[in-house]
Parts: structure tokens; C-alpha cells; sequence
């Protein structure tokens, strides 16, 4: 069970986008990676094939789920959560607002 859902908003902890704040747009549970939206973002060159050109293209590359910490809606600040056990709900540390 990982903390983080889809569509929360996420705060940068390292690497090149330390301090920003972006929305996950996908989790890979397995590598326990999340993909934040316009987070880490890595240009790839697709190459040239069946008469199309090559290209770049932007994408965000997948940042391990520690290195991100979960905004607070309500507080605005990035809190570990605490999750609730009885109530399957995820509770922010700060305000106690549920997440
Ligand atoms: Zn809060």
C-alpha cells in the first residue's frame, strides 16, 4: 500500500526539481516509483523509422516515491501522512485534514 494516489499534488524532495510541486499523473507500485506531471522531465529521441523522421520528445521520467512528499490541500505543506487504519483514510499530520 503505497501513500501517494493519483492526482495528489506532490513536492519535489532531490534531484533537479527539489522544491517544486507537481500533480501524479501515475503510480508504479511495483518499482514503487510515481510519475509527477511536468516533474523530471527527460527529452528522448525517438528514432528514425518506416520513412518518419526522428524526434524529441518530452516526458516526465518516473522519481522514486520517496522523494516526494505529499502537499496538504488544506495546509499547504508537505507532510508525511499517517494513515488510518480503521477509518482506510489518510490523515494529514499538520491540520488532521483527511487527504
Ligand atoms: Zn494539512
Amino acid at each position: 500500500m503505497l501513500n501517494v494516489k493519483k492526482n495528489d499534488k506532490v513536492k519535489i524532495l532531490s534531484g533537479k526539481d527539489k522544491g517544486k510541486i507537481g500533480t501524479v499523473i501515475n503510480i508504479l507500485c511495483k518499482t514503487r516509483q510515481v510519475i509527477v506531471s511536468k516533474i523530471n522531465v527527460i527529452t528522448k529521441h525517438v528514432k528514425a523509422s518506416n520513412g518518419h523522421t526522428g524526434k524529441l520528445i518530452k516526458k516526465e521520467a518516473p522519481i522514486n516515491i520517496s522523494k516526494v512528499m505529499i502537499v496538504c490541500p488544506q495546509c499547504k505543506k508537505s507532510v508525511r501522512t499517517k494513515y488510518n487504519l480503521t477509518k482506510k483514510t489518510r490523515i494529514c499530520r499538520i491540520c488532521g485534514v483527511n487527504l
